[in-house]
């Protein structure tokens, strides 16, 4: 066995956040949020509405190899992210979690990625009553919408 959780093979040039990272923040990318050290980004494959990943800028694989600066700009990012799916979504929970490498499950271990995934009781079909009305599933571009409209209040504080 040679695989090691800090193979670093996975290229920028083909990696697909290096990639929503030229085109910056908006509907597009599904970027939320982006600074020079951190960004948050919907996930395209979500396990439950609302689930974000939130990166470092670099591309870097492996959390060991971030700077101090950098590991304080995405832990700020996913408190920010909790404290705006809890708004948006009210979740009943989250999972917080990395996957380092892929026999640990990550499909894009090149780029780190935390994921912040909203739980509800007896999830992941189900979604909670939101508003008086009952909201069975929605779009990625619905929830794009709803967060950034959340993220973009924030910004100008
Ligand atoms: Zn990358």
């Amino acid at each position: 066995v040679t695989g090691q959780a800090r193979s670093t093979t996975e290229g920028k040039d083909d990696c697909v956040f290096c990639q929503a990272l030229k085109l910056g923040p908006g509907a597009e990318s599904l970027i939320l949020t982006q600074d020079d050290l951190a960004f948050t980004v919907l996930n395209k494959y979500p396990y439950n509405p609302a689930h974000l990943l939130v990166l470092p800028t670099r591309h870097i694989a492996d959390l060991t190899d971030l700077t101090k600066d950098e590991l304080l700009a995405i832990q700020l990012q996913i408190q920010t992210g909790l404290q705006i799916v809890r708004q948006v979504y009210s979740p009943a929970a989250f999972n917080l979690g990395v996957n380092l490498g892929r026999a640990a499950g990550a499909g894009l271990p090149g780029h780190l990625h935390h994921h912040v995934v909203p739980r509800w009781s007896g999830d992941t079909n189900f979604f909670p009553l939101m508003s008086g009305a009952k909201v069975v599933s929605e779009s990625l571009e619905q929830t794009f919408s709803r967060l950034w409209a959340v993220y973009q209040n924030g910004n100008k504080k």
